[in-house]
């Protein structure tokens, strides 16, 4: 349905979960895949995977908190591709510990990962996307963006900052023609379950209205959508995709 041959989407956090299925989408849909990840040997895992099934991808591990590392890797991608089109904003740590256990540090890390990182990475695109007179940015924020959670306050802290800086970066880039929407996932089969308890997770399953948990497919094509040109009046945006769950 969606073809982006011809065109670079960068996506962090792409070694598993939203992020790989994510990059296997775009993929499927003729794109030239740019992972980034946290360390070399899950990097060159999801790429040796994804170009032995015949893929172009490339793959790369700069600290996101270093925004000198992330600006000289966007400029190294930049001379090697001529252009970079989509950036699909997705690393992210979650949290479920309760205030009284919540170190500031503890605090911090998440929002270091899930807010500066980001933060750094659209910073480092963005003279780029404004060169090209046009780009898309796609961060993952959560439903817990606009619900919160009953316990780990720094994630749903760091995903309400999230929609924040989309919001805003849409309304400042938008004269650029560059685009920014924001997708909260509501609770999808990934790793970052494997802290949620059987307890905790049997009685939220039941609770959203569709009936079934989320797969990493229906994040990443709700990102294939957000990306192309169907999404090419939609700016600013917070979309859900979580089943109607209410957390
Ligand atoms: P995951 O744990 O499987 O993947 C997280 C990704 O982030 C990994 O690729 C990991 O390498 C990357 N990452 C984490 N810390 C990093 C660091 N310090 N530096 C670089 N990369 C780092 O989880 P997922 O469920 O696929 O999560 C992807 C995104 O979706 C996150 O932003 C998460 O907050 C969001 N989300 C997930 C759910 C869910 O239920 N799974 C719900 C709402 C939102």
């Amino acid at each position: 349905m969606f073809d982006f041959k011809d065109k670079v989407v960068l996506i962090t956090g792409g070694t598993r979960g939203i992020g790989y299925e994510t990059a296997l989408s775009f993929c499927k849909c003729h794109a030239k895949v740019i992972l980034f990840g946290s360390k070399s040997s899950t990097v060159d895992e999801a790429c040796s995977k994804l170009s032995s099934c015949g893929y172009d991808v490339d793959g790369y591990y700069p600290n996101l908190l270093d925004y000198d590392e992330v600006a000289s890797v966007i400029e190294t991608i930049y001379h090697k591709y001529h252009h970079l089109d989509v950036l699909i904003n997705n690393a992210g740590l979650s949290s479920a510990k309760k205030i009284e256990d919540t170190t500031s540090s503890d605090f911090s890390k998440v929002v270091d990962i899930n807010l500066v990182a980001m933060f750094n990475v659209i910073k480092a695109v963005t003279p780029y996307f404004k060169e090209a007179n046009g780009g898309v940015i796609l961060n993952t924020s959560s439903m817990v963006s606009i619900y919160g959670q009953s316990s780990g306050v720094a994630y749903p802290a760091s995903k309400f900052a999230v929609n924040g800086l989309t919001k805003s970066l849409a309304l400042e880039l938008a004269p650029y023609n560059i685009r920014v929407n924001a997708v909260a996932p509501g609770i999808i089969k990934t790793d970052m379950l494997s802290n949620v308890s059987d307890e905790v997770l049997k009685p939220l399953i039941k609770s959203i209205p569709l009936g079934r948990i989320g797969l990493p497919s229906d994040i990443a094509n709700a990102f294939l959508f957000l990306a192309s040109d169907m999404a090419s009046y939609i700016t600013g945006v917070i979309l859900s995709v979580d089943g109607a769950a209410k957390n």
